[in-house]
């Protein structure tokens, strides 16, 4: 099969390799399409994956082609969008559910082989069937629409809020959508690039702005005078979540979700703020995949198939297998607006 293989960090190289065989309790699945996460790039470029050679990509969906021993053979042929987290099942986070917080899991697409080729092998337990009508590439956003779901309810959101977004990138504009759903009142988009708030402005969220050129604090107390309900740090940048604080709301929330570019420092001003406006500050990890937790993965293609949130127009760019460097070769050197990049095969 065609694959997208990590040789070292910087080297990834399409080739051939041996299709893999499920084993016990596994099933091999032809990958539909897998979207390129942000993550992917300093994967990819800087970090590198847990071992090498690997094959990368995460968020993808695609079709049961062969079964491991012990798993149902109807299972051939079922649509599935799959959770690529591979818990150990032993620890004390996974016996509650809590499988993002494993002490010892595996994560296709980074510490084993992922889905940037024709086929992937995954756990059965990982699977969700994608409803009758949803495309395979629309279910292989089900990951970032699990993780969007997961930031909003950390913050408890309620009727009518308003909802700030720091980040317009495709998690924060289904985190948008998500807020809409949930019955926000207003929903504010900001960013550092015009592009990604023009395309906002072309899916319906008329309120955006760019901290770059105008006082982002200023600009969402101007719309929401006592300050937001929900603030949502998804840029990883310090500058802006010295802003989310201070645009947030007293007694409001403010979700920590952008992987962090650097220190994440406070002014003694920013942090005044939390405590005299009795802030709630949530952390948020992945997404939720238990029951007893709310399985997000569910939630998000129910969502999807229901049309409350639609993912489709995200998709940016499309490629194959061999065009995926150069496309994220334009993601890294923010060449042109891009949103969602996925490889089709
Ligand atoms: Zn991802
Ligand atoms: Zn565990």
């Amino acid at each position: 099969m065609k694959a997208c293989v990590l040789h070292a960090i910087g080297d990834l190289r399409t080739e051939e390799v041996t299709v893999p065989v499920p084993g016990p309790g596994w099933v091999l699945v032809k990958v539909a399409a897998c979207g390129v996460c942000g993550s992917d790039i300093p994967r990819v470029f800087e970090k590198g994956t847990y071992r090498f050679p690997l094959i990368p990509g995460h968020e993808f969906a695609g079709v049961v082609d062969a079964v491991g021993e012990g798993v149902d053979a109807a299972r051939i042929g079922q649509r599935a969008a799959v959770f690529p987290l591979v818990p150990c099942m032993r620890c004390a986070m996974c016996a509650v559910g809590a499988y993002a917080q494993c002490a010892d899991y595996d994560y296709l697409g980074s510490r084993c082989d992922g889905a940037f080729a024709e086929y992937v092998v995954a756990p059965e337990w990982n699977l969700v069937p994608v409803p009758d009508g949803l495309s395979l590439e629309e279910a292989a956003m089900c990951e970032p629409a699990a993780v969007a779901a997961h930031a909003l309810r950390q913050a408890k959101i309620d009727l009518g809020a308003t909802v700030a977004i720091f980040g317009a990138g495709p998690i924060g504009l289904m985190l948008a959508q998500w807020a809409r759903a949930w019955g926000a009142a207003r929903v504010m988009l900001l960013d550092v690039d015009r592009e990604k708030l023009q395309f906002a402005r072309s899916l319906g969220y008329e309120f955006t702005s760019n901290p770059k050129e105008e006082d982002a604090v200023a600009w969402v107390r101007g719309h929401a005078p006592l300050g937001a309900d929900v603030v949502v740090e998804g840029s990883g940048s310090a500058a802006a979540f010295e802003q989310t604080v201070q645009c947030a709301k007293p007694f409001g929330a403010v979700v920590l979700m952008g992987n962090p570019a650097g220190a994440m420092t406070l002014s003694q001003k920013a942090y005044w703020a939390i405590l005299r406006n009795e802030l709630r500050l949530h952390g948020t990890w992945n997404s939720s995949f238990a029951e007893l937790r709310g399985n997000e993965w569910q939630m998000s293609l129910d969502a999807m198939a229901a049309g409350r949130i639609d993912v489709k127009p995200l998709i940016s760019h499309r490629t194959g297998p061999e065009g995926l460097l150069d496309h994220m070769v334009m993601m890294r050197d923010r060449k042109g607006f891009f949103n969602k990049v996925m490889m089709v095969n």
